[in-house]
C-alpha cells in the first residue's frame, strides 16, 4: 500500500506525495503521526531563503520524508518522542561510549528521523519501542507535538545551563527554542529571565510568557541595559537561541565572570569570536553547546507541557495537503508572524 508523505525534494520543492509502507524491524513498532511540527532545521533541510543543512541534500531522486517533531499513535494510546536514534534506538550493541552514559543525543552512530532516515510528516512510520513515551493524561495530540523542540531546551537549560533559582538567564533570539528555553529557565526556579529579539511580535509573547525583561537591538543596547539591570555584573547563564552567529559576541559581553554560555544554534556562516575573545578569556566564561537532548529530557517535556509549566507556542496550524503552505509561513516567521507551525497529519 503507498502512503500519503511530505516529501523535500529539493530547494523550496515541498511536495505531499506517496511513500512504501513502513517496515517494522525487530526492536521497532508501525505508530501514526497525528501532528508535526515545522522545525528550523526542516527549513533548512528544504533550502529556504538559501540555507543549507550540512549532510542533508534532498533531490527529486532522493526525496527526504521530512518531520522529527510529531506525536501520535501507538496500540490505541497517544504517544510522542525525541528524534534521536542512538544505539539503543539502532538496536546496535554494545553501544557507544555516548549512549553507555544515557546521552544518545552525542551518539557515535547518531541517525535522526526526517533526516537520515523516514520522518513523520507521514500517515505511518517505524519506530523503536523503547524510545516512544506514553503522553500525560490531559495533554492534547497537537500540544505533545512539541515534546522534540522543547526536550531539546531542557538538555540546554537544566543538564547544560544548570539553571536554578539564584540564577540570572539572558536568552537571545525568541524563536521557537528560544521560547522553550526561557520557560523551562522559569521551570527550574529563575525568576530573572531576560530575552532578546529583533521582532516586537516575539518580544511580546515572551513578556506574556514571564520574560522579566524584553530588549530589541534595533532600538536599544540590550548589553548596557542587562550590566544595568546586573549591578554591572551581567548574567549568570546565557543562551544563544539566534543562529546568527554575530549574536554569540553580545552574549559573551552580557554574561559575569565565571558565566555559562549555551549555545542552542546552528550557525549556516563562520562564528567570528571578535574582541570579546578576550573578554570570554578574562572573564573566564564556560561555553557549552547544546544539540538534540537525551531520552530524560524527552520525559520532562512531556511532564511541563502535561502541567501546563510550559506553554506551546504554536501559532499556526495547516493540514497536510497544505504542506507547501505551511512551510511557507514557518520560513518567514515575520511576514506571518508565526512561530510554530504545526500540520495535522492524520
Ligand atoms: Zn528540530
Ligand atoms: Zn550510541
Amino acid at each position: 500500500m503507498r502512503l500519503k508523505a511530505i516529501l523535500c525534494k529539493g530547494p523550496e520543492s515541498i511536495v505531499v506525495g506517496e511513500i512504501g509502507e513502513p517496515k517494522a524491524a525487530a526492536h521497532e513498532v508501525i505508530v501514526e503521526p497525528l501532528y508535526g511540527s515545522i522545525c528550523g532545521s526542516d527549513i533548512a533541510i528544504c533550502g529556504f531563503h538559501g540555507k543549507k543543512y550540512p549532510g542533508i541534500d534532498p533531490s527529486p531522486d532522493n526525496p527526504v520524508v521530512l518531520g522529527h517533531e510529531w506525536s501520535g499513535v501507538y496500540d490505541g494510546r497517544l504517544v510522542s518522542a525525541g528524534c534521536t536514534l542512538g544505539c539503543h534506538g539502532q538496536a546496535i550493541y554494545p553501544p557507544c561510549p555516548s549512549c553507555t552514559i544515557g546521552r544518545e543525543d552525542q551518539c557515535y552512530n547518531r541517525k535522526r528521523i526526517g533526516f537520515e532516515v523516514q520522518g513523520a510528516f507521514s500517515e505511518r512510520m517505524a519506530f523503536p519501542i523503547s524510545l516512544l513515551f506514553n503522553v500525560p493524561e490531559g495533554l492534547d495530540a497537537k500540544a505533545a507535538s512539541q515534546t522534540e523542540p522543547l526536550s531539546v531546551a531542557v538538555n540546554a537549560v537544566k543538564y547544560l545551563g544548570k539553571v536554578d533559582g539564584g540564577k540570572t538567564v539572558l536568552v537571545w533570539g525568541a524563536g521557537p527554542i528560544g521560547f522553550y528555553v526561557m520557560q523551562y529557565a522559569k521551570v527550574m526556579g529563575s525568576n530573572r529571565i531576560f530575552v532578546v529579539d529583533i521582532a516586537e511580535y516575539r518580544l511580546r509573547m515572551a513578556e506574556r510568557l514571564g520574560a522579566s525583561r524584553t530588549f530589541n537591538p534595533r532600538k536599544e543596547d540590550p548589553v548596557s541595559l542587562i550590566k544595568e539591570e546586573t549591578e554591572g555584573a551581567g548574567v549568570d547563564v546565557a543562551f544563544e537561541c539566534t543562529g546568527y552567529a554575530p549574536a554569540f559576541n553580545r552574549v559573551i559581553e552580557a554574561s559575569r565572570r565565571m558565566g555559562t554560555v549555551v549555545i542552542v544554534s546552528i550557525y549556516g556562516e563562520s562564528l567570528i569570536i571578535e574582541h570579546p575573545f578576550r573578554e570570554m578569556t578574562d572573564k573566564g566564561l564556560t561555553i557549552k553547546n547544546a544539540r538534540l537532548g537525551p531520552a530524560d529530557s524527552v520525559r520532562l517535556a512531556l511532564k511541563s507541557l502535561a502541567e501546563g509549566s510550559v506553554k506551546p507556542v504554536i501559532t499556526h496550524e495547516f493540514d497536510m495537503d497544505e504542506a507547501e503552505r505551511a512551510f511557507t509561513v514557518a520560513a518567514n516567521p515575520d511576514r506571518y508572524e508565526s512561530v510554530k507551525v504545526v500540520i495535522k497529519l492524520g
